[in-house]
């Protein structure tokens, strides 16, 4: 199956339609090239011939590196669409590929993620080893004990490998409206191990995932609708 396909889109900012070809699964094993034009945002994007400005276009991508055991469904919530659709749009994806595998075979851990950005961070992330939903958790903590500094509504945390220590997980604000990178915040990578170990117990791991139920994992959201629930 070919890993990209043809699309007529239309310029955002000129309106003029061009036929284009855009990246639908994003192969790591074949294509390591892909990485360094994912990373600076060049995977999807459009030139118009029109007017010369560049765009990204918002489509379904899955991101695959079979060697690093790493598969992530980027579904960017687009149009009428809602999260729950793409939710429910995902776990029907994931239970029909279950069905279809051999019952011997252990089906691959699925991420999804909604933007590109979540997409580079899951990618930086797996590849740290790092347990997706207990970063999320820590996230979580992060914006209960700094209300005033991390104001949930408006300051979003992404984990920044490329920073993190063996002594520290670094963690950059980000404003929600500007999109600007305004600080990083230190979480002990103690403290993370610990974590790790006080949810490797199936009680405690019962309570991570009741927090985090997925398939979505975003301990930002999750933190705004704990608050909204009061
Ligand atoms: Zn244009």
């Amino acid at each position: 199956m070919p890993n990209t396909s043809q699309h007529r889109i239309a310029c955002p900012f000129c309106g003029q339609l061009q036929d284009v070809e855009l990246w639908d699964v994003l192969d790591m094993d074949e294509e390591p090239g892909l990485r360094t034009q994912l990373l600076s945002g060049r995977i999807n994007r459009v030139d118009c011939p029109g007017c010369g400005k560049g765009f990204r276009v918002d489509k379904p991508v899955v991101y695959r590196h079979r060697s690093e055991d790493i598969l992530i469904h980027c579904d960017p919530v687009t149009g009428s669409r809602t999260l729950a659709d793409v939710e429910a749009g995902f776990s029907a994806g994931v239970a029909e590929l279950e069905r279809l595998l051999p019952p011997d075979v252990e089906p691959p851990d699925v991420h999804l993620v909604i933007d590109w950005s979540e997409l580079v961070e899951r990618i930086f992330l797996l590849e740290e080893g790092l347990d997706a939903r207990l970063i999320e958790h820590v996230k979580y903590m992060m914006y209960q004990q700094n209300p005033d500094r991390l104001p949930a509504d408006r300051k979003i945390l992404r984990f920044n490998a490329q920073d993190s220590t063996d002594e520290q997980l670094c963690f950059v604000v980000q404003d929600a409206g500007t999109r600007k990178l305004e600080a990083v915040l230190h979480f002990a990578r103690a403290d993370y191990e610990a974590l790790v170990n006080v949810f490797d117990s199936g009680e405690q791991l019962a309570l991570l995932e009741e927090q985090f139920p997925g398939p979505y994992l975003n301990g930002r959201l999750r933190f705004l609708q704990d608050q909204a629930e009061g």
